[in-house]
């Protein structure tokens, strides 16, 4: 990344006394592991920070430090607001509604649209979490054994345990960091990893009860209805995706999740020979070669179909 850019943005922030940190819309495990990271590094140099997902904190996170501040709407005047995570502003949800245009947007995804004054994009980071792991120390920011864990537990989720094609010495080197500050890697990887709930559990029943399979396509829904019954908390797939994508023989694995007002929301997932947020971007979402999403509106079926030859087409695999 261009380091004159690294530098003015976190100069910025040395300079900043409050601050707004805030992460997308159904947070993952990198969104708030960045969120609760650099939040709790600023507030170790007497900042005053507000933490901002417009969707709260999902449950699963909550033994994160620093889970308790997350607030769901930017509430007051802030000298600068840094968004993580993000690849664009709409993904933000309407936390930032009567807020400025961001001063900072610290994030890995190649879809990235560089809303902010100071955009650092480094789309070889396995996390978003990484980029922070390597420049907050380097700028003086202090990388506790609270923000070590933050951040480690974005490392881990991204790359679900060091094993996504993305990954590299360097994330690996940084995760030896974090966990030389502190960070509890077990720990983290059974909760962010492996950990379910039971009605989670339940929820993947219903979602692999009907797996579908054309050539080396597979795809799998959740409807509210499936939600419901089982009482699942999430409007996400409960990570029932990472597991289908061990399936063998599949090279594209999609996910169709009823979100409630006619949103479908789909997941992407791939082999490296194949991009799919080419697909994603079509749909107006985004992601990452192998790892992508969209929100669609329209009927469930029809999404499905439609998804699906699209899939087929913008990827040669007629
Ligand atoms: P997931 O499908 O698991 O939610 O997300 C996979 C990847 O795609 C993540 O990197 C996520 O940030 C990105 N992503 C998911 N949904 C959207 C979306 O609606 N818009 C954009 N720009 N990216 C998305
Ligand atoms: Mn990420």
């Amino acid at each position: 990344m261009d380091e004159s850019l690294l530098n003015g943005a976190f100069q910025e922030l040395h300079s900043a006394q409050r601050v707004l940190v805030i992460s997308h819309i159904r947070p993952d495990g990198d969104a708030v592991g960045s969120l609760l990271g650099l939040g709790l590094s600023l507030q170790a140099l007497n900042k005053e920070v507000q933490f901002v997902l417009s969707d709260g904190i999902p449950v699963i996170f909550r033994h994160l430090p620093g889970s308790d501040q997350v607030r769901k709407q930017a509430n007051g005047n802030f000298d600068k607001i840094v968004v993580v995570d993000c690849s664009d502003l709409k993904r933000t949800g309407d936390a930032l509604t009567n807020q400025p245009v961001p001063d900072i947007n610290l994030d890995h995804h190649p879809t990235n649209t560089e809303f902010a004054k100071y955009n650092l994009v480094d789309v070889k980071a396995v996390a978003t979490a990484e980029i922070l792991a390597e420049y907050l120390p380097k700028f003086g920011f202090p990388v506790s054994s609270q923000v070590a864990n933050a951040l480690l537990f974005g490392m881990i989720t991204d790359t679900l345990g060091f094993r996504t094609f993305n990954m590299t010495p360097k994330a690996l080197e940084l995760a030896a960091k974090l966990m030389e500050a502190g960070g509890n890697l077990p720990g983290l990887y059974q909760r962010g990893l492996l950990n379910k709930t039971f009605k989670a559990a339940r929820y993947w029943g219903a979602g692999l009860s009907n797996l579908e399979r054309e050539g080396r396509i597979i795809w799998a829904s959740l409807t509210l209805e499936d939600r419901r019954i089982v009482k699942y908390p999430g409007r996400d797939d409960a990570d029932l995706i990472n597991f289908l994508s061990t399936i063998e023989d599949t090279d594209i694995v999609i996910m169709f999740v009823e979100q409630g007002n006619g949103i479908v929301k789909v997941s992407w997932r791939s082999q490296p020979a194949y991009d799919v947020s080419l697909v994603a971007m079509h749909y107006d979402g985004g992601g990452h070669s192998a790892a992508a999403g969209a929100s669609i509106k329209g009927d469930l079926k029809d999404i499905q179909a439609n998804v699906i030859a699209q899939t087929k087409t913008m990827l040669g695999m007629m």
